[in-house]
């Protein structure tokens, strides 16, 4: 079986034009499938340096959770797996595979998109009562929220989790809100409905929580009950917006960079952009700070995003004379800043599919996402600014054994690695969700297939 590096590597040298290296981020790209799953590492493309926390969901329950059967079939053997449960379940399925999947799994999803798109996408299935989300953990959550009471979401392996996400917890949220509450002189306690701001038109809120989608559904919850609300890295501006009408600042979590980048765009100096460490007093910051703050930022980010560099970018225009540049808000300032443009997954893609034939792209996000537009788009030369081959190795856990297990097991009438959000938490989380529609109305983009 060719491993998971040969794999990423072989697409990459089939689909891109660029001579550059094809390594890759971590040498445990390069064990065999099962022995990279059983990795008790966030793994390449996470953070090679960090040890999954205890608090991941269901972190104790990966090594060897799959059954050894399926761990032993062939590829061949998987494939026919999957294709007969999809026959047999019908409309009763739906599968939604995220743009950074691994191809091997985005051939069997329904629809093709980033996470928001793909939970939406479920709503247009009303048959279906098992939604297979191939994405990570804070996905599935969000497909359950939004789904209706009787369907079921699974995420294949629940391994699959986001490092960005899992750096900012409720607890230390709890604990920042507090904190800032004795600064700003508010009540940390106090809940705001989703129709307080009808009621109240023009009054300010101190700190308006602001989380993005990448982040667990207690989190949502919490931005729900304090007057907060959820953004994706295609609205972030409006959402941003529409908190500086109804507060006198945010706290962004947890992707720094996404916060710092957009507020950047609209004019927020840096000075007014500190940084919040949740392992420290005040998060680091001095009350000084803090009054001048408009933008809070969570120290977070994406380890996959976070590899991007300028050195990168010049390198890319210094071998390819007229390149575009095209990187994601997740990408730090500097690199944002070097780029000759900077948007959503989703804005990327319309970046690549708008370009003239004959054009050469550098695109600083996730690999796999990069591949398969070189595969769409090869009259065009499309390239990882990145020449170290580094996947989000958790969305790298779905992999095509367990999409044929939990298949399997739906066949059989078992619920395998279900995902059920606490009706409580959803239903806060949903006000928050709710808020961003109505600031930012989402189009349902992304790709049926
Ligand atoms: S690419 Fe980054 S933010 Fe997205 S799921 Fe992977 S680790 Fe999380």
């Amino acid at each position: 079986m060719t491993s998971v590096a040969e794999r990423i590597a072989g697409s990459a040298t089939a689909s891109t034009a660029q001579s550059l290296a094809t390594t890759t981020c971590d040498t445990d790209l390069a064990e065999p499938t099962w022995v990279f799953d059983a990795l008790p590492t966030y793994g390449p493309g996470a953070s090679v340096a960090d040890v999954i926390p205890a608090e991941t969901p269901n972190a104790t329950r990966r090594p060897g959770q799959l059954p050894l059967a399926y761990q032993k079939m062939s590829e061949a053997e998987l494939h026919e797996r999957i294709v007969a449960a999809k026959e047999k379940l019908g409309d009763k399925l739906v599968i939604l595979g995220h743009y950074y999947q691994r191809d091997e799994i985005v051939a069997y999803a329904d629809f093709v998109g980033d996470s928001f798109q793909l939970a939406n996408a479920a709503l247009t299935r009303p048959d279906a009562e098992a939604i297979v989300f191939c994405g990570v953990h804070f996905m599935a959550e969000t497909a359950d929220i939004l789904a209706r009471e009787d369907q079921h979401v699974i995420l294949p392996n629940l391994a699959a989790g986001c490092s960005m996400a899992d750096m900012a917890d409720e607890e230390s949220v709890e604990a920042a809100w507090e904190e800032l509450a004795e600064v700003y002189g508010f009540d940390p306690a106090v809940e705001i409905d989703a129709d307080w701001f009808e009621r109240n038109p023009g009054v300010k809120l101190p700190v308006i929580p602001v989380t993005y989608m990448n982040s667990n559904a207690a989190l949502k919850a919490f931005c729900g009950r304090h007057g907060g609300i959820v953004c994706t890295s295609s609205n972030a501006r409006t959402v941003l917006e529409w908190a500086f009408e109804r507060g006198e600042r945010v706290l962004f979590f947890p992707d720094q960079h996404l916060g710092r980048n957009t507020a950047k765009a609209m004019g927020v100096p840096l000075e007014q952009m500190p940084m919040w460490n949740p392992r420290k007093d005040l998060g680091g910051n001095t009350e000084a700070d803090l009054d001048v703050a408009r933008v809070i930022l969570w120290h977070g980010f994406c380890s996959v995003h976070k590899r991007f560099t300028t050195a990168q970018i010049d390198a890319a225009r210094a071998a390819h004379p007229g390149v575009q540049v095209v990187v994601h808000p997740e990408c730090p300032m500097p690199v944002v800043d070097a780029a000759d443009a900077a948007g959503s997954t989703e804005l990327i893609r319309r970046f690549v599919a708008d370009a003239a034939p004959g054009s050469t792209i550098a695109i600083g996000t996730e690999v796999n996402m990069v591949n398969r537009l070189a595969a769409q788009h090869p009259d065009r030369t499309i390239f990882c600014l990145d020449p170290v081959i580094c996947p989000c190795s958790t969305m790298y856990r779905i992999h095509p054994g367990y999409l044929a297990w939990t298949l399997d097991g739906l066949v059989e009438g078992e619920w395998r690695n279900e995902i059920r959000v606490d009706p409580e938490v959803a239903t806060h989380a949903r006000i928050a969700l709710e808020r961003m529609l109505a600031a930012a109305p989402q189009p349902l983009t992304g790709g049926a297939r």
